[in-house]
């Protein structure tokens, strides 16, 4: 008996060191009547994620980094990945080398292409919040679906959160105070991605806008299951209408929703190592975020390069990763497979897409 004692002991601190890396869903979501379709949303957003390392496996195992991939990708993912990840030069092969970290030096052409991280990011968020958990730490989310423990400052400027020693949140003026207090503003959700108070940290605040809270708990805004499950037909009518009048949507942002939206928010988070919302400017130099299809397609296609560890490349960008983890999941989802075209269209596959 004696001698078991610290084997127990070991495995005791394994599964804390396990269990504290997790997702906490606020009672404010229990209280909205979305507890549920936010659990499911987040199941959805791991799979997902799962589904991006899957379609990358092959390409991170690689020894000899100039060689092509061994065996090659699926046509439908090596489409993915040129429209959200290749820049035009590593399509033809024609990156220039520059300082990087070692491993990241090659001549990235579309088919040699690694995506390492990519893959780390998809991976710190199944490993970092994949698991549920009531005390949520450092590197872990938290989703709120109220703002209820949000108050002004005196002086009206900040928003401080009660829940979290009344640590500054954000702005009044930003969209953060704006998705809280009201329905204004085109914020789906906002993330604090890092929050800390002196020493301590806190976890990642994932906070549901209120027209958010509102579609979900009306059917609109769930998950790719329960959206491809429901009436297929109707629903892929209604995408069609709405995105033929909205100019810069395209038909695939559609299918942007909780899940892909909770999987863009937990990039944010200090645990995914706290990834942005990169820039990228029109032609009239109007600055857009790149957020959904036509943003992140544009962002591909400037410098810099994916895997240079470059702030603004389309590989640290949150909506990129997002929309490449749902096209990975949707392509091989086996009762609805479906690709997203170079036009961000969704095309029916006879067959779901298997990753080597
Ligand atoms: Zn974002």
């Amino acid at each position: 008996m004696l001698f078991q004692a610290p084997t127990q002991l070991f495995l005791c601190t394994s599964w804390f060191a396990v269990a504290v890396k997790s997702y906490h869903i606020d009672d404010s979501c229990t209280r909205a009547g979305i507890y549920q379709q936010v659990d499911d949303a987040m199941q959805s957003a791991f799979a997902m994620a799962q589904s991006g390392i899957a379609a990358l496996a092959t390409g991170n195992g690689m020894a000899n980094v100039e060689a092509n991939l061994n065996p090659a990708r699926p046509p439908q993912l090596e489409r993915l990945i040129k429209n959200v990840f290749a820049h035009d030069d590593i399509i033809s092969g024609n990156t220039r080398r520059y300082k990087a970290p070692a491993r990241d030096k090659y001549h990235m052409t579309l088919q040699n292409l690694k995506l390492y991280k990519v893959s780390r990011i998809l991976g710190l968020v199944v490993t970092n919040m994949g698991q549920q958990t009531s005390t949520p730490g450092a590197d872990d989310v938290t989703i709120y679906c109220d703002s209820s423990r949000l108050h002004l400052t005196e002086d009206g400027k900040s928003v401080t959160d009660a829940d979290r020693n009344n640590l500054v949140m954000g702005s009044r003026k930003g969209d953060v105070y704006k998705c809280s207090q009201s329905n204004q503003g085109f914020a789906v959700a906002v993330t604090w991605g890092a929050p800390h108070d002196g020493d301590r940290e806190w976890s990642a605040a994932i906070q549901l806008c209120k027209k958010t809270v509102e579609n979900v708990k009306k059917g609109r805004f769930d998950n790719w299951g329960a959206f491809s499950r429901a009436n297929p037909a109707a629903l892929l009518n209604r995408v069609l209408t709405s995105t033929r009048i909205v100019p810069g949507f395209a038909q695939v942002d559609a299918f942007k929703l909780l899940d892909v939206t909770l999987l863009h928010e937990m990039t944010h988070a200090r645990g995914a190592e706290g990834l942005n919302d990169v820039t990228v400017y029109t032609l009239i130099s109007r600055e857009i975020e790149a957020y959904r299809w036509l943003g992140i397609t544009k962002l591909a296609k400037k410098l810099p390069y994916v895997e240079g560890e470059r702030p603004t490349a389309p590989d640290n960008n949150s909506d990129s990763i997002a929309y490449f983890a749902l096209g990975c999941h949707i392509m091989s989802d086996p009762t609805n497979p479906q690709e997203i075209t170079d036009h961000g269209r969704l095309k029916r596959l006879s067959a779901a897409v298997q990753f080597p």
